[in-house]
C-alpha cells in the first residue's frame, strides 16, 4: 500500500450498504465509452459452489445460525444473482443495452470452461464491452467494505471511475489481481454481507425495496458514466480515505470469500 502523511479518517459508511473500503486512490478511471455500448452483468460465484471461491456465507449464516437462503449455494450468490437480475432489468428499462448472463451451472470446475461467467465476460471485455460482475463481501474483519475493483485488461474507464466514485475504490492491484479483473471484468462489491445490510435484504417486507434501490444506485451510476459530461460533473469524491485497510493477512474464510 502507498505511505502517505494523511491524518487517518473515520471510514464513511453508508445508512444502506455500510462501510466502504479504506484504500489510498491509485487509479482513475478516464476512457470514455461508446454511445453504443453493450453492458454484461454477472453474478459473482454463479459457477464455483463448492469449490473454493464459492463467495461468502454471510454473517446471519455463519454468526447467527440462520438458515441460508438456498441450500445448494452460499447466500453471497443468492443475493448476487437478485441484484444482477435487478440491475439488467432496470437497464433495460432505462434503455441501456445491459443484459445479464447465467451459467447454469453451480459448480464448473475448470475456470476456462466457455460457459463460465470468467469465459464469458472476457469474450464480452475483447468484443469491446463492458462487464461488471456483482459480489457482497465477507463480514466482519474478514471483509474491507463497498468498492469497485476495475478490470485489469484494459484501462479502466468512466462508468468504472462513476461506480467507485459512489461506491468506494479498492487498489488496482488488490490481491495480486483477482480472476476476474484480469479476465477484463470489474467487480462491484456492494458491502459486507452483514448488519443492516444484510438484515434489510432478509426481511420479506424488506427485500424488493432494498434489491430495487441497489439495482436503480448501480444503474444510475453507469449512466453517469457513460454520460457526455465532464469527469468532474460525475459524483462528487468521497473525503480521502485512510491508509490501514490490512492486505495480505490470515483470513479465517476461505480465501475468496466475498
Ligand atoms: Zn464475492
Amino acid at each position: 500500500m502507498a505511505t502517505s502523511a494523511k491524518a487517518p479518517v473515520p471510514q464513511e459508511a453508508d445508512p444502506l450498504t455500510g462501510v466502504r473500503v479504506a484504500a489510498p486512490v491509485d487509479w482513475k478511471g478516464r476512457k470514455t465509452t461508446p454511445d453504443n455500448l453493450e453492458i454484461l452483468v454477472l453474478a459473482g460465484h454463479a459457477d464455483s459452489q463448492g469449490m473454493e471461491g464459492a463467495g461468502t456465507s454471510g454473517a446471519a449464516v455463519d454468526r447467527g445460525g440462520a438458515r441460508p437462503m438456498d441450500p445448494r449455494m452460499r447466500d453471497e450468490l443468492f443475493w448476487n444473482r437478485r441484484i444482477r437480475d435487478a440491475v439488467a432489468r432496470t437497464g433495460q428499462q432505462r434503455g441501456l443495452q445491459i443484459r445479464s448472463y447465467e451459467p447454469d451451472q453451480l459448480t464448473i470446475s475448470d475456470e476456462d470452461d466457455p460457459r463460465t461467467n470468467w469465459s464469458e465476460g472476457r469474450r464480452h471485455h475483447d468484443a469491446g464491452g463492458y462487464a461488471l460482475e456483482i459480489h457482497f463481501d465477507a463480514y466482519g474483519r474478514h471483509g474491507f467494505g463497498s468498492g469497485l475493483i476495475p478490470n485489469l485488461r484494459s484501462p479502466a474507464t468512466r462508468i468504472d471511475e462513476s461506480l467507485a466514485l459512489n461506491f468506494g475504490r479498492y487498489p488496482l492491484n488488490f490481491r495480486g489481481g483477482l480472476g476476474a479483473p484480469r479476465r477484463g471484468i470489474s467487480i462491484l462489491e456492494i458491502g459486507k454481507l452483514e448488519g443492516q445490510l444484510e438484515q434489510k435484504l432478509r426481511d420479506p417486507r424488506s427485500r424488493n425495496a432494498v434489491v430495487s434501490a441497489l439495482a436503480l444506485r448501480i444503474v444510475t451510476a453507469m449512466e453517469l458514466g457513460m454520460a457526455k459530461a465532464p469527469a468532474s460533473r460525475l459524483l462528487s469524491s468521497p473525503p480521502d480515505a485512510d491508509d490501514s485497510a490490512p492486505q495480505g493477512r490470515d483470513r479465517q474464510t476461505s480465501a475468496e470469500d466475498g
